[in-house]
């Protein structure tokens, strides 16, 4: 059961996260994996910068607010006083790591890969110490596992991936016993350790794929990740208010949702559910009773749940830059494009969407990417111009494989808003195209106008709870 950050940020929704872990306990035992409270890891990212630029004062009074919302979060929860004082030392005691941290690299001035995957660390470590310690003062069976004995990764800073088999032997010795003596498992999402003890972490979300993994080496019957919305929803609530929750969906279509930019899930989530076959629940730890999403292969579950609709949802993914490339020496020239596409491999820039001509290439990258040695290189065999601040949308689902007229239905969705490229056919469950950022409320409300507002979509798809 991994709980995100919103579910557990205050006291009333760390309690809320509580009662479905213990309701969970009375039948089995749950290993639970908790994100940082929302906000937290933000503010530690502040703290890390502002250490290594030397802004010292700002790091030490943005870590005073970490210690004071974790001092508060241990206030409200935990009644027995020898069990409070002592909570608060191990939140001192963090804190006290942290501020350590702090100064040293403020001395060297330099904020390494290393010490940054630290600092993120303390969100989690500090969240999962009140949930067990709170669990434990209220009568329940719980250990507090550090899951850097466990989750052994490599040591790519802030985007590792774990040595699997090393990890699955480990999980069956710390974290399966546990659970077999009648243990909750409370552990932190997110980060984890190299062999030789630096402290990790899988890049942002990444607690979604924490459970997923723990989910897939234990095994257990399911995933369970809980979040502050009713599952996966046919678009991002908060861009379109008329999103409807989506009851069924595949492991692929979960999958290219979650990559072409629906926060929802991490993008690595489903894969070590899809290796091992177990249904991925997304639920809404503010309406727990809510049937939220099952994502599945199951013919029997898909079936039995109405599994259909054209289209399932529709995502946005902003911070792009396009780059079109032009050459005319690319016409009737073979190993042009190996050419071109060993300049992206050689300068380590990932390229998303793809749409080409007979003398010119369109590419999107992320604008976080460095582009300055990539551009002097396509610079080198070709015309390159750059469009930044744009954003693909992916309308996405398994039955667009088969269908007629969804691309006609799309670009007629999308008469007043300027497209800056299409791409379509890679994936066969999507149809993907570009616009500029801006655009990208009006092009989501339309296409979702278009795709969800009719009668038969009632019967595949919810509306949300609490809006009636
Ligand atoms: P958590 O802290 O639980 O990990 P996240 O903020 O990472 O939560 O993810 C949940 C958020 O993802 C929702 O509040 C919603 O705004 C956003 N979101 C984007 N696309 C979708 C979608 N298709 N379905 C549901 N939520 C989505
Ligand atoms: N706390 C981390 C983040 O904010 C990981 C997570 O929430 O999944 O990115
Ligand atoms: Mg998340």
């Amino acid at each position: 059961m991994k709980f995100g950050g919103t579910s557990i940020g205050t006291a009333p929704s760390m309690k809320r996260a509580m009662d479905i872990v213990a309701e969970k306990q009375k039948k089995n035992p749950p290993v639970v994996v908790l994100s940082a409270c929302s906000g937290i890891t933000n503010k530690l990212i502040r703290i890390a910068e502002a250490s290594g630029e030397s802004r010292l004062d700002e790091a030490m009074e943005l870590s005073g607010e970490v210690r004071d919302h974790h001092r508060s979060l241990v206030d409200a929860l935990i009644q027995d006083e020898t069990r409070r004082s002592s909570v608060l030392e191990k939140v001192e005691s963090y804190i006290g790591e942290l501020e350590m941290l702090i100064k040293g690299v403020d001395i060297v001035g330099e904020l390494t890969a290393r010490s940054y995957d630290t600092f993120c660390s303390f969100g989690e470590l500090l969240s999962t110490t009140i949930f067990s310690e709170a669990m434990q003062d209220a009568g329940h069976e719980a250990v507090w596992q550090d899951i850097r004995e466990v989750m052994i990764t490599d040591d790519n800073f802030s985007t590792a991936r774990p040595l699997e088999e090393l990890c699955e032997s480990n999980v069956k010795t710390a974290i399966k016993s546990q659970l077999e003596a009648g243990k909750t498992v409370v552990t932190q999402g997110f980060i984890g350790s190299t062999k030789d003890g630096k402290t990790t972490t899988f890049g942002r979300g990444g607690s979604d794929f924490t459970a997923a993994l723990l989910g897939a080496w234990l095994p257990s019957d399911e995933i369970q990740i809980w979040t502050d919305v009713d599952g996966v929803m046919t678009c991002d609530p908060r861009i379109v208010p008329d999103a409807k929750s989506i009851r069924v969906m595949t492991f692929t279509e979960a999958a290219e949702l979650s990559y072409l930019g629906a926060k929802v899930l991490h993008p690595d989530t489903i894969a070590p559910a899809v290796k091992k076959n177990i249904p991925v629940y997304v639920l809404n730890s503010l309406h727990p009773e809510a049937k939220g999403t099952v994502i599945t292969n199951d013919p029997a579950i898909l079936e039995g749940m109405s599994y259909g609709g054209l289209v399932k949802s529709i995502a946005a993914k902003k911070g792009q830059c396009i780059i079109n490339f032009r050459s005319n020496r690319m016409l009737g020239r073979h190993g042009f494009m190996a050419d071109l596409f060993d300049v992206f491999a050689r300068t380590g820039v990932s390229v998303e969407m793809i749409s080409t001509s007979e003398v010119s290439v369109s590419l999107t990258v992320g604008e976080s990417a460095s582009l300055e040695e990539l551009l002097i290189e396509l610079k080198r065999k070709g015309d390159v111009e750059i469009e930044p601040s744009v954003a693909t949308i992916s309308v996405v689902g398994d039955n667009l494989r088969t269908a007629k007229g969804v691309a006609g239905r799309i670009f007629s969705a999308m008469k007043d808003v300027n497209i800056r490229m299409i791409s379509q056919g890679a994936s066969e469950i999507n149809v993907g195209f570009v616009v500029e950022e801006k655009d990208v409320p009006k092009a989501l409300q339309n296409l979702h106008r278009e795709f969800f507002s009719g009668s038969e979509t009632s019967r595949i798809f919810e509306r949300p709870a609490g809006k009636g």
